[in-house]
């Protein structure tokens, strides 16, 4: 008996290196034969947030910033070409009466283009000779040849547009070339998947003038994108377009039952529209966490002291070390108090810490009206000259 457990024993173990041995083979061509593939093709990921903040002289994209993406990490990477975001976000009329008045147009509108300028600044006056804009699906096979990296613009929610249609012109202009007609929130063009928490809609569906802006993207040549409006705008997207749509970055319902991630009606859609979905990998569309996580999680962070986490631009913090003091402070980025009234005078160094996503230097000047300009403005006045001393800013994307 003990003899046939021994002797059964030392067949398994072998068998298990074997098998071992086998799968790590078989990983190793699959990893293989993955990066040949990596390395052939041209990849394109279509949906990278931008802060036009990391796009100036001083903080950019060739520098190693702590942003996702960024020139050397895309050659690290592999990363061919990123679709750069021009996002507005949608303010909501019950907290903001003028958000969709001209008002609010103009605000929206004054942001995006400040994303816009952003981009032309990196490709035209920041690096030229390391990353180009293409504007044609021609222009990225040639760029990539060259051997530069390739940046497109993709406009995330059309608000930004107003009701003015001739600004749909104006951003396939500046290199926009494709548009979700909503975000998070119904505007004048459609319905946003966020109607489903409540089953409230604005239009049940496109709105009048979204169905315009649908035919003058056709007729441009601007793709229309589906991530991020309701079910309802979806297949009415679909429907009206001529051309394919995509979806820059949802996922699938099956996976996870979250608004933002498209059903199988919807994909059904997609395919007989010969359209592309482009999968986003944050967890959340992915993998719906147990109601219990979120309160365990922002527990632990009250527990050590950190900022509460989640969302676009939450939780961001900077550690600095206050040189009058001597002792560590941390400065919470959303923070309106430490916006207003910072450390006059006082020299600050950073310590970057893990999940910090962009940075902005912007000097501390020795009065709040002198700071909210350089807020402003996003200059950076000589140190010595003003009595000013530096921090570095720093935001969490998602
Ligand atoms: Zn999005």
């Amino acid at each position: 008996m003990i003899m046939i457990r021994m002797f059964s024993g030392v067949c398994t173990a072998a068998a298990i290196a074997a098998l071992v041995s086998a799968t790590a083979t078989a990983q190793q061509d699959v990893t293989a034969r993955a990066r040949a593939i990596h390395e052939r093709v041209i990849a394109l990921d279509t949906h990278n947030d931008i802060d036009p903040q990391n796009f100036t002289a001083s903080c950019n994209y060739t520098m190693r910033l702590t942003t996702q993406v960024n020139l050397p990490k895309m050659k690290e990477g592999g990363l061919d070409v990123s679709f750069f975001i021009v996002y507005v976000g949608q303010q909501d009329p019950r907290n903001v009466p003028d958000a969709l008045q001209a008002a609010g147009y103009e605000r929206a509108y004054r942001a995006a283009i400040a994303k816009f300028d952003a981009v032309h600044r990196l490709t035209e006056q920041i690096a030229p000779n390391e990353i180009e804009l293409a504007l044609t699906a021609a222009d990225v096979p040639r760029i990539a040849k060259s051997g530069k990296k390739v940046a497109v613009i993709g406009i995330e929610n059309g608000y930004p547009i107003g009701e003015d249609i001739r600004r749909v012109k104006e951003f396939y202009d500046r290199g926009g070339r494709y548009m979700s007609l909503a975000h998070n929130g119904h505007n004048q063009l459609a319905d946003s998947h966020t109607g489903e928490a409540t089953g409230e809609w604005k239009w049940g569906g496109i709105s009048p003038l979204g169905r315009k802006v649908i035919e003058e993207m056709n007729r441009l040549g601007m793709m229309v994108d589906i991530s991020h409006p309701s079910k309802g705008a979806i297949l009415q997207a679909i429907g009206l377009s001529k051309a394919p749509v995509i979806a820059s970055h949802s996922s699938v319902r099956k996976l996870a039952d979250v608004s933002r991630d498209l059903d199988d009606e919807m994909l059904m859609a997609v395919k007989t529209n010969g359209g592309v979905v482009q999968l986003n990998a944050l967890s959340g569309f992915l993998k719906v966490d147990p109601r219990e996580r979120g309160p365990a999680i922002a527990s632990l962070r009250a527990e050590f002291g950190l900022p509460a986490g989640g969302g676009r631009g939450g939780g961001a913090a900077a550690v600095v070390v206050d040189a009058r003091t001597r002792r560590l402070r941390r400065i919470d980025a959303r923070s309106k108090r430490e916006r207003r009234r910072p450390t006059a005078g006082a020299a600050v160094v950073v310590v970057p810490r893990l999940g910090l996503r962009r940075c902005r230097r912007i000097a501390v000047p020795s009065s709040t009206e002198s700071w909210r300009k350089s807020i402003g403005s996003g200059l950076r006045p000589d140190a010595r000259r003003s009595r000013t001393t530096s921090i570095m800013w720093t935001t969490r994307s998602s």
